[in-house]
């Protein structure tokens, strides 16, 4: 099935307690592309960079099967950058800066050859962006999956509200759905923000796992105990790519299927955290991906008899 993928290429500046990266190549739709690449080859890019963006880039993405007929390229302008600073729990982290440059008036183009896709992933971007790659769909893809953050809810929360009207799937992190729903409790935020649209919810919490929720099921995923972890940024994204791939992949729609695919789409982030920027989602090996999901399965799996 053909995926659709939006959101922001980027430059980034990374600082963790393990080290400090200079400008290198980021984004969350260069992540959901990467990791979504392991399980569908017919995904389409729409997304624009500014002519400082190496080409070497572009062409990676093409090598991964990944279509950019729809990257726009600003000759004369600048990609968007983003710096962030983790805390030494490397589940927070403190936004340093955020330049929109390209992204601040960025018009969705979406070629012929994306119209009819049938999975579309809104990816980290303006809600008013993610609004017009929706109406700009002449046909409304099967499943339209959403990530957004803080950013966003602090700048544009009427837009951010009227898109989760137009969405099936919501993909935030805990502290995100706090914001987003003005509750503490994951379980009554999660009614609040169905209540507002989308009719699946994922709460990604870092190294403690994930949520997923539908109407009243409730499905949890634990995060891999990993001994080492550099660099989380991405992970969200990567996780959406996983999560998003393996839907496309396996065009199943059932509560079981996203189980299936939180485990999937938990199973790409915990390669993206073992190394800086997307270095670790560039040339994974199938088998290995099945491996590290098996190792998802073992974590949960238990026997036990019920005395009644
Ligand atoms: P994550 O760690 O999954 O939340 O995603 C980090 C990625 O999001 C980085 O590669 C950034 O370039 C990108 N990013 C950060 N802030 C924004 C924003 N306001 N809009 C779009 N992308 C962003």
């Amino acid at each position: 099935m053909s995926l659709l993928v939006i959101g922001s290429v980027a430059f980034d500046a990374i600082e963790t307690p393990f080290g400090k990266t200079d400008k290198i190549i980021g984004g969350a739709a260069t992540y959901i592309s990467l990791a979504s690449s392991y399980f569908t080859d017919n995904i389409n890019l729409c997304a624009v960079v500014g002519g400082d963006f190496p080409k070497e880039n572009i062409k990676l993405l093409q090598e991964h099967g990944v279509d950019t007929e729809g990257l726009q390229v600003k000759e004369d302008e600048k990609t968007f950058f983003w710096s962030g600073k983790y805390h030494n729990d490397m589940n927070s982290r403190d936004t340093l800066v955020t330049e929109l440059n390209v992204l601040g008036d960025f018009d969705p183009i979406i070629p012929e050859a994306y119209q009819n896709c049938e999975y579309l992933m809104l990816g980290n971007l303006s809600p008013q962006v993610q609004k017009t790659v929706i109406e700009r769909l002449e046909k409304r893809p099967k499943l339209i999956a959403l990530d957004t953050m803080n950013f966003w809810m602090d700048i544009a929360m009427d837009d951010l509200k009227e898109v989760l009207g137009m969405i099936d799937v919501l993909i935030i992190n805990d502290e995100e759905a706090r914001q987003l729903s003005k509750e503490y409790s994951l379980v009554k935020a999660a009614q609040k923000i169905m209540e507002m649209g989308p009719k699946y919810l994922v709460i990604k919490k870092g190294e403690h796992g994930a949520l997923l929720f539908n109407e009243k099921q409730v499905y949890f995923c634990p995060a891999l105990p990993l001994e080492e972890v550099f660099d989380p940024t991405g992970a969200g994204d990567t996780f959406a790519g996983g999560f998003i791939g393996y839907l496309a992949a396996t065009d199943g729609l059932s509560f079981e299927n996203f189980k299936r695919a939180v485990i999937y789409g938990s199973a790409m982030a915990s390669f993206c955290v073992e190394k800086f920027g997307t270095e670790k989602l560039v040339g994974l090996e199938i088998p290995a991906i099945e491996k590290r999901v098996q190792e998802f399965i073992d974590l949960s799996q238990v026997e036990l008899t019920l005395k009644s």
